[in-house]
């Protein structure tokens, strides 16, 4: 297929990373589907809009990267509006911030769910559909320096995020024989309405002053500068691209230089 016809889902569109990347996979010139909660119709409808204005291709769906069956339908509705599906960017994930010593069962649980379940759901159903289409694929989740190093205020996290590197190195293995390959990008310190709550919890918690977490991590960043939703994006497009076609396994650390691997 050509750029111009491939397609690409992408969770967790409304805001943050998942936005800008599927802002740029539609300026790479693929149809995308931009994907989140039921709650967060109106700020894909925004993002939609700006595509569209910006001579992109693109549609929004409602779907809750927990359940198997939201999944499932919305790699349905993809196919039957782009006639097929190349890439499958499950962005979506949560950060809980809290110390272990707070962490409760009910905290893993729903991390688990949606960053790992949902990981899981976004590649079967997308690679199923893969490989029935017999064109190859590229499966592409949200890792995170937390999927390499242990990080204060983030145990749940950590764990799923570690989880989602060993789960997409399997997959890779085993799907490399149809042409599909499974990579993960792994942000650092990326400013989102994520990093805000976590600054917020942190600073609360320690009676310190909103901004001073954020600020704390500046120091550690080797390129001096936290990153943006585009830093991200733009190593997805890399992932997602022909460029990328003996890539797979992977996960690419874009933290400004905090994480060697
Ligand atoms: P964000 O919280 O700003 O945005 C996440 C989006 O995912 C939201 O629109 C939210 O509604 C959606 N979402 C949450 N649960 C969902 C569910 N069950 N089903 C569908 N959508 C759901 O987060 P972000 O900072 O843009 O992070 C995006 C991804 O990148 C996450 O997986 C995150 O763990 C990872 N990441 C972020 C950073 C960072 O510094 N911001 C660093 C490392 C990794």
């Amino acid at each position: 297929m050509t750029t111009e016809n491939r397609t690409a889902i992408v969770t967790g569109a409304a805001q943050g990373i998942g936005h800008g990347i599927a802002e740029r996979l539609a300026q790479d010139g693929l149809a995308v589907t931009l994907a989140d909660l039921p709650g967060n119709q109106a700020a894909l409808e925004k993002a939609a809009a700006e595509i569209t204005a910006a001579g992109g291709k693109c549609g929004i769906a409602a779907a809750d990267v927990s359940s198997a069956t939201d999944v499932d339908r919305l790699v349905e509705e993809h196919v039957a509006a782009f006639g097929g599906i190349d890439v499958m960017v499950a962005n979506a994930g949560i950060a809980v911030t809290a110390l272990f010593e707070d962490t409760t069962v009910e905290i893993i649980d729903r991390t688990m769910a949606i960053n790992v379940r949902g990981v899981f759901n976004c590649y079967k159903a997308a690679a199923t559909r893969m490989i029935k289409q017999g064109r190859g694929g590229r499966l592409i989740a949200a890792g995170s320096v937390s999927a390499h190093k242990g990080g204060e205020w983030q145990c749940a996290y950590v764990a799923s995020k570690f989880a989602v590197r060993g789960f997409n190195q399997t997959v890779a293995l085993e799907l490399a024989k149809h042409g599909i390959t499974a990579n993960i990008y792994s942000p650092g310190v990326i400013k989102t309405p994520m990093w805000d709550s976590i600054d917020e919890i942190v600073t609360t918690k320690e009676g310190k002053p909103r901004g001073s977490q954020w600020d704390k991590m500046l120091p550690n960043i080797p390129l001096g500068r936290t990153g943006t939703p585009q830093d991200v994006a733009r190593v997805v497009s890399f992932l997602a691209s022909e460029n990328a076609a003996y890539v797979t396994g992977q996960s690419i650390v874009v933290d400004g230089g905090i994480y060697m691997v």
